[in-house]
């Protein structure tokens, strides 16, 4: 994106995760004046590894970040990587590969921390503020054209528009919808997840290849995905197990219940006793005390992102659950917009409201497909898709799922917007150069 001049707003992030730290560093190469403010003392992330798709590379690739990544993760290139899909019980026969495009599904594989690592060593830390735990946002008493961050700490801060990239549990999110609500529902879903070395893993007889393509192991109310990251030296495990008795959000955690917790290796053993040797040797190889996640998701969907000056993005906004391997990924595209949009030189503070709902009126229903594929990508790996356990034909339940996804170009959100921008009048038709 090209350096833009200075805008007569600012802009304020809450939340330095993945989507909010890529939109700081969007706006930042764009000219646009912006904070960050995260909860936690300093910016990390989880033990754990991610996969970015090629829709969410080619955001990354266009603010200038991609380099950096590739370079800091030691992922060397891209890889075309469709999953190869094994029965988790039994000898683990490829049923079905996801077929990729070498030139258009190019997508990495990577350890998360390194991944934020990357994005943090790219924003100025001048814009950064730790410690900052958003705990309100209301219209700003002296101006009702500004919004008031209020911060656990007793602070406060000004802004003219805030975008809320404060993941599931979002603060911001309450502002958007207007009340207490907050649209948070536990998915009856729970990860296990763990890093292993590769080495120990083939020491212990593993057999399934892993560096060719990332591998999906599949049963009743069960799956486990597996994929190398760290050139192949490290290999991450997402162990799911499911309920489908019950409907999302029909169940609440008890109250100060942990969301992720250390469990025992032997919990794990229980959830997969029976199934394939792979499989198990996955589970003895990880951890003593491997990670439980209890995973929560933004549902029923919200009606908007936005309300006057205030955005969500990432999580805060479509949290979904991870079985296209998609949720940061939908984030990052609507960072790209959010940044785009906010440094067109027809954004004004005159136009920003407008500019953010068409942002929303944008990236709700791509956001939104992509979290009812996930669902229901879940349900086929775990058996309960349209061919059940006929392992044989569940690659026609699968088929598309991923291109779905991947195969978008970000750019065409930002043509759509701008279309509808013009549509409006909120971005007038100008013929000759544009001013600021
Ligand atoms: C098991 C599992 C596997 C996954 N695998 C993938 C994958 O392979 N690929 C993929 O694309 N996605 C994957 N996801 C989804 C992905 O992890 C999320 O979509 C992504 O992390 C969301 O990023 P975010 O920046 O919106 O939120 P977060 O990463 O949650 O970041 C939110 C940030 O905001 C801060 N914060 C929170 N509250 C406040 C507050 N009140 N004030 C200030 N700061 C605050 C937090 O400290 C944090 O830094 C997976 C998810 C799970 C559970």
């Amino acid at each position: 994106m090209a350096a833009q001049p200075r805008k007569d707003f600012e802009v304020a992030i809450v939340g330095g995760g993945v989507c909010g730290l890529t939109c700081a560093v969007a706006l930042q190469k764009a000219g646009v004046s912006v904070r960050l403010f995260e909860a936690a003392p300093a910016f990390g992330e989880i033990g754990a590894g991610i996969g970015v798709g090629p829709n969410a590379v080619r955001v990354l690739k266009d603010i200038g970040v991609l380099d950096t990544i590739l370079q800091k993760t030691g992922e060397g290139d891209l890889r075309a990587r469709g999953f190869i899909y094994r029965p988790g019980v039994g000898e683990h026969r490829a049923v079905y590969t996801t077929p990729v495009n070498e030139s258009e599904d190019r997508g990495i594989g990577m350890h998360r921390a390194v991944f934020l690592d990357a994005l943090v060593s790219v924003v100025d830390p001048t814009v950064s503020h730790f410690n900052k735990r958003c705990v309100s946002v209301t219209e700003s008493p002296a101006n009702p054209d500004r919004v008031l961050l209020s911060f656990l700490d007793g602070t406060t801060h000004e802004t003219d528009v805030v975008l809320g990239a404060d993941g599931i549990k979002s603060s911001v999110r309450k502002y958007v919808l207007g009340g207490t609500e907050d649209r948070l529902a536990f998915s009856n879903t729970v990860a296990y997840r763990a890093l292993i070395p590769y080495a120990a893993l083939k020491a212990a007889g593993f057999k399934t290849g892993l560096v060719e393509a990332p591998v999906c192991f599949l049963g009743p109310s069960k799956h486990l995905i597996v994929f190398p990251i760290k050139n192949d030296e490290i290999v991450n495990v997402v162990a799911f197990s499911a309920r489908y008795d019950i409907p999302i959000g029909a169940v609440k955690l008890p109250d100060g219940a942990a969301w992720v917790e250390q469990v025992s290796r032997e919990e794990v053993k229980r959830e997969y006793e029976g199934w394939g040797p792979d499989v198990s040797i996955l589970i003895d190889n990880m951890p003593e005390k491997p990670s439980k996640w209890s995973i929560h998701v933004v549902h029923p969907p919200l009606e908007s992102y936005v309300k006057d000056r205030v955005a969500l993005l990432g999580d805060a906004a479509h949290g979904m659950l991870p079985h296209l391997g998609a949720g940061a990924g939908q984030g990052i595209e609507d960072a790209y917009l959010l940044a785009r949009l906010l440094s067109h030189p027809q954004t004004h503070t005159d136009n920003i409201k407008d500019v953010l709902q068409v942002y929303s009126q944008v990236r709700k229903p791509r956001a939104q497909m992509v979290w009812d594929r996930s669902y229901r990508n879940g349900r086929v790996y775990d058996g309960n898709g349209p061919h059940g356990t006929d392992w044989d034909h569940i690659g026609e339940d699968i088929e598309g799922m991923f291109h779905s996804v991947w195969r978008h170009d970000p750019n065409r959100d930002f043509e759509a917007a701008v279309q509808s921008l013009r549509e409006r009048g909120a971005f007038p038709q100008i013929n000759g150069p544009v001013s600021v």
